[in-house]
């Protein structure tokens, strides 16, 4: 049952109710919510809820009708997401709002097999790696696995790339073997009712991917993930492999409607093994993207380097081109269902072109976007100080990606203007991309021109390029030319690129006179902003290491940014404001944005300034208390950074 407690409960009474319900043989499991505590309590014997709901501390009694307790949805209302570390410093989380992709060869087979397949799929875009060495085969004279030495050959090619690995156990007294070289236990499907392997597992603690059976319905294998969690782990990560149907064309019947079943009924995430599924090489890639198109969290796939010569599941392995053409397609389908794809951060980044520097003194790299000249490259010039090799990217969620995956260190992206309003993309990507931190910001003054080739004057005009908010900015010039026709360009920067190469007297751009040094055009007006008080506001992101509070190496951190959902109710918005007022906290800028797949729900923006009076110390305090403060009164909030706001001429 769950029991939901008083919000006010005192630790007492808390204590008392514990004992009560273990004295009546009940496992007691707390779980503090978005929005109550609860505790949950599973046990063999029943008991009369309403002997529970009078007891003091309990707001009320909900009894949970599925036979499968712990795993249950009604136990648990938040998602698991599952934490998974790997050698360098990052977690991989599975059950988020990123899709993994776990890949490896069916079975390891030797060093070299594992070092080269474990290089393929990390270059492609891999987060774990897989890899049997104890492989329950059909046939006992089939090939069974290197067992303890391909364990550690796994793990040493998962270190080698920062992949952390996953690999069956097939029976409890392997466990000593394998136990400090796996990251994730699986469970395979021939496996999934071997209760007793179950509970052994369970009691280590560590994550485990649970196959469904080859013949298992849902119910029987949420109550094989109910064998895991209640011996101890909280990590069970769901995975559909295919059942057995009659039909014959695949190796099983990939029953991707388990996936919204599964999660209405459960917290845990779930995974999508098209592999094993339809076991034919060529079928697998859309089936792995069905999966994501379905809702999973992630897919497990087989890739060899050389299948034709694989000791288990070549016919179904993917060859690495294949591998990497599917993570490509992933890349881009993954927003249309609002969620990006997990990378791992490369750390170890080659020294930029055409310089001898040595990995140490390499530059810094700060990805931005539009081309040489652009709003953005003079922001990375005044913040880095012509320390940072400039990366110029094509579209903002390109920057958010490269900065995740350790490509580029930072990343400078727009985030407001003072005439043409917020740049939404970038809110939505500091949302969908949780491992970035905001670790800085510059207002910039923004001063237009009117650039065109040489020999066009104003009367030539009859087109106008820039960036969607280059117009506004410029309304009022651009209202005495009603006849100019609006051209979108991707930034303002490729806006002077393209009049420069049209090399057309017709054509004008708006954007930096800077453009001249790079272009062959000339100003035809400046300063054409309707007003000359036009900022753009930018951010510097960077990857999130650790704890975002860890900030007080900066002596200048003046300035804090939050994100988080107020609950449905009346005066949600209203009290978690207050928190900051308490904390004695300017908000600068409030912005809500709809929440996708959750009409009429809103995330809210805070930006707050810190006092430069107050000691550095003083000021991450008041943020503390105001996120945890925070935390009772909304949901999901997270602090983006703190950091040091500066303002360019
Ligand atoms: C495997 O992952 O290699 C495997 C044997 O899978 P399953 O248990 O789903 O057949
Ligand atoms: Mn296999």
């Amino acid at each position: 049952m769950v029991i939901v407690l008083k919000k006010d409960i005192p630790q007492q009474e808390k204590d008392n109710l514990k004992q009560f319900l273990e004295k009546n043989h009940f496992h007691v499991n707390e779980i503090a919510g978005e929005e109550e505590t609860i505790f949950g309590a599973v046990g063999k014997l029943g008991i009369d809820p309403r002997e529970v709901e009078i007891l003091p501390g309990v707001e009320r009694v909900i009894p949970i009708s599925k036979p499968y307790k712990m795993a249950s949805r009604e136990y648990k209302k938040d998602n698991t997401v599952v934490c998974v570390p790997n050698n360098q410093g990052q977690t991989i989380k599975i059950g988020g709002q990123r899709i993994v992709v776990i890949a490896g060869p069916c079975a390891v087979e030797s060093r070299e097999q594992m070092m080269a397949a474990a290089e393929r799929v990390a270059a492609a875009g891999a987060v774990m790696l897989r890899g049997g060495a104890f492989k329950p085969r059909t046939s006992p004279y089939a090939f069974q696995g290197l067992g303890e030495e391909g364990v550690k050959i796994l793990k040493e090619a998962g270190n080698a790339y920062g992949l952390p690995v996953v690999t069956e156990i097939v029976s409890a007294d392997h466990i000593p073997l394998m136990n400090d070289y796996v990251d994730v236990y699986q469970i395979g499907a021939r496996n999934m009712q071997n209760f007793e392997l179950l509970k052994r597992v369970g009691e280590l603690g560590k994550p485990v991917i649970l196959k469904r059976g080859l013949s298992a319905t849902i119910e029987e294998w949420l109550m094989a993930a109910e064998y895991l969690l209640s011996s101890g782990t909280e990590d069970v990560i769901l995975c559909e492999r295919g059942i057995r149907t009659y039909e014959k064309m695949t190796r099983n019947t990939l029953d991707l409607s388990a996936i919204p079943i599964v999660r209405s009924l459960t917290h845990l995430p779930i995974i999508v093994d098209p592999s094993h599924a339809v076991g034919i090489r060529d079928k697998v890639p859309p089936m792995g993207l069905a999966a994501v198109a379905a809702g999973a969290d992630g897919i497990i796939v087989e890739v060899h380097c050389n299948p034709d010569k694989a000791l288990s599941d070549g016919a179904q392995s993917l060859y690495p081109e294949q591998f990497e053409k599917l993570v490509r397609d992933i890349d881009v389908l993954a927003p249309v269902v609002g969620r990006e794809i997990f990378r791992i951060r490369r750390t170890a980044r080659k020294a930029p072109a055409q310089n001898t520097q040595t990995q140490e003194n390499a530059k810094i790299i700060c990805a931005y976007s539009g081309g040489r000249g652009a709003y953005a490259e003079q922001a990375i010039m005044h913040c880095f100080d012509g320390e940072a090799e400039e990366l110029p990217l094509n579209s903002f969620r390109e920057i958010f990606q490269t900065v995740s995956d350790g490509r580029a260190d930072y990343g400078m992206v727009p985030i407001e203007n003072s005439l043409a309003g917020s740049v939404y993309d970038n809110y939505d990507n500091l949302v969908r991309f949780e491992d970035i931190a905001i670790v800085g910001a510059v207002t910039l003054r923004i001063e237009h021109s009117l650039l065109s080739v040489p020999g066009a004057s104003i009367d030539t005009i009859r087109n106008v390029y820039s960036h969607p908010h280059g117009f506004p900015q410029c309304a009022q010039f651009l209202s005495q030319h009603p006849q100019w026709n609006h051209i979108d360009s991707v930034s303002t920067a490729t806006a002077a690129q393209t009049v420069a190469e049209k090399g057309s007297t017709e054509n004008a751009a708006i954007a930096s006179d800077i453009m001249v040094k790079y272009n062959d055009l000339i100003v035809l007006a400046q300063g054409i902003e309707s007003n000359p008080r036009n900022y753009t506001r930018f951010v510097i992101i960077a990857a999130q290491h650790g704890d975002p509070f860890d900030c007080d190496t900066d002596p200048h951190i003046n300035k804090a940014s939050l994100v988080f959902t107020t609950k449905n109710e009346p005066g949600a918005l209203y009290r978690s404001l207050g928190v900051l007022q308490q904390q004695n906290l300017n908000m600068t800028r409030l912005e809500s944005r709809p929440i996708q797949g959750q009409p009429w729900r809103y995330m809210f923006y805070a930006d707050v300034t810190l006092s430069e009076d107050k000691t550095v110390k003083e000021r991450i305090d008041a943020i503390k208390t105001a996120v945890a403060a925070l935390k009772e009164s909304a949901e999901d909030v997270r602090l983006l950074g703190i950091y040091h706001e500066r303002t360019a001429g």
